[in-house]
């Protein structure tokens, strides 16, 4: 299982060639844009439906079955909106900073379409604050559609009116939250807001809005050109399609490669990272998703498939493929408490399980990691966990639970290995 070079939908993710429009042009991108565009907006909702693509920020929602909760007949006072999530900002995570450096047309055309499709005036592109090339990048090319008459009024020769602003964020991690981020355009301080009601019902100022992935969007092209036919013929049941996996850390060589959903880790890492740092006797543990999701331990992970289901199953998720990679030289406590001390500092402080939690399961596993705890502490650390996940009002509570969960799942001898080294069990008893 493996994609052939005539498969891949970014055929251009290295920056072998120049990203702009006559190049992408020449790659085939705005190729008869107007006559995909033809076929009807339903039409393109039920092609995207069965494509099988589902959202690939992370949580892997349908994107056709997102987009078909958009009106059917916006009211002129209230405004269809479509939202690009391009504040990639997931430890790990660095597709969508490719697509944008080398791509960008791909993403723009993706949302000239997904827009129409959905009946949005027009789609705000937000985008982390430190890609501050990527994101000059991204007004040229808006600059250079523009100029070409593919945006604005009549796009494409459509007939459609349809804008794409660039906004840039201010370095908040949490801003990529959906809601926090319709927030953060309107304005105001990036906070997520309760849901439901979902951003189709009350989105930009209040207005129906779909906030998808940079990567969701860039592939709808594709997917109409060659048919959703051909893009479900790769991966599996419920998860479909090529995907942009990102793998970071201690392979011989990290990259970012476009690859069939479904294909085994160790064929990801055998085929395009040149194998495991020192073998694959030498791999400890595997965080496969971006570090939302917990770790897998190296027997698990390597013939595991890297899709949604195949992951889930090993109890953590493929999230935004972003798999970091840990030999046995990583000091895997202390990787994790790094991790929590993250989620603690880009923690909004708004609900008081996330606000306090995740400061105190800093604290704790910064204890951990010098051994200075009693081993009673792991079994009060993982309730804590179990009282943060799921009570928070958005995932970011969750995701700062699921890595301290998997390391004690898989390496409580080890915590406990160092409390006692430290006497810290001792201590306690006494
Ligand atoms: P979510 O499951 O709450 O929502 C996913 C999408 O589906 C959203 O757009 C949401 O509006 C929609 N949705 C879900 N249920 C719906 C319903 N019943 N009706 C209508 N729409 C519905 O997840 P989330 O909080 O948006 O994302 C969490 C994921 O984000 C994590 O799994 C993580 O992997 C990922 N993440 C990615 C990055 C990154 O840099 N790309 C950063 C942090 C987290
Ligand atoms: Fe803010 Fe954390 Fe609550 Fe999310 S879970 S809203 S980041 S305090």
């Amino acid at each position: 299982m493996s994609l052939a070079d005539k498969d891949r939908i970014f055929t251009n993710l290295y920056g072998f060639q120049p990203w702009n429009l006559k190049s992408a042009q020449a790659r085939g991108d705005w190729d008869k844009t107007k006559d995909l565009m033809k076929r009807g907006q339903d039409a393109i909702i039920e092609e995207i439906k069965a494509s099988g693509l589902r959202g690939r920020g992370g949580a892997g929602f349908p994107t056709g079955l997102k987009w078909s909760f958009m009106p059917k007949e916006p009211r002129a006072d209230r405004p269809s909106f479509l939202v690009i999530n391009a504040d990639e900002s997931e430890p790990g995570s660095c597709k969508d900073r490719e697509i944008i450096r080398h791509d960008p047309h791909k993403l723009i055309e993706g949302a000239l379409i997904a827009g129409y499709a959905m009946r949005a005036r027009a789609a705000y592109i937000y985008i982390r604050g430190e890609f501050i090339r990527e994101a000059e990048t991204l007004f040229a090319a808006v600059q250079e559609a523009y100029d070409a008459g593919l945006l604005g009024k009549n796009a494409a020769k459509s007939g459609y009116d349809f804008d794409v602003f660039v906004h840039r964020g201010a370095g908040a991690y949490i801003c990529g939250e959906e809601t926090a981020m319709i927030e953060s355009l309107e304005g105001k301080k990036g906070q997520p807001r309760l849901k439901p009601p979902f951003p189709a019902g009350a989105g930009l100022y209040g207005c129906p809005t779909t906030v998808n992935n940079v990567e969701s969007i860039a592939v709808v092209p594709t997917i109409l050109r060659r048919g959703a036919v051909w893009f479900s013929s790769f991966g599996r049941e419920n998860n479909k399609g090529t995907k942009l996996f990102q793998i970071s850390g201690h392979v011989e060589r990290p990259c970012v490669v476009e690859e069939e959903m479904g294909i085994s880790f160790r064929e990801l890492i055998e085929k395009h990272c040149g194998g495991i740092r020192g073998g694959w006797d030498n791999l400890l543990a595997v965080i496969p998703g971006g570090s939302s999701v917990p770790l897998v331990p190296a027997a698990e992970i390597m013939d595991a498939p890297m899709d949604f289901d195949g992951l889930k199953a090993l109890g953590s998720g493929l999230g935004t493929a972003a798999a970091i990679v840990m030999d046995k030289s990583t000091d895997v406590v202390q990787a994790i408490s790094r991790i929590s001390y993250f989620y603690k500092h880009e923690s909004c402080g708004q609900c008081t399980p996330c606000r306090e939690g995740t400061g105190w399961m800093w604290r704790v596993m910064e204890r951990l990691r010098t051994g200075d705890a009693d081993i009673s502490e792991i079994d009060t650390l993982y309730d804590v966990t179990k009282q943060v996940e799921g009570h928070t009002i958005c995932a970011l509570g969750d995701a700062a639970a699921w890595p301290i969960q998997g390391l004690i799942r898989h390496f409580r001898p080890e915590l406990e290995r160092r409390i006692r080294e430290n006497g810290g069990a001792l201590e306690a008893a006494e």
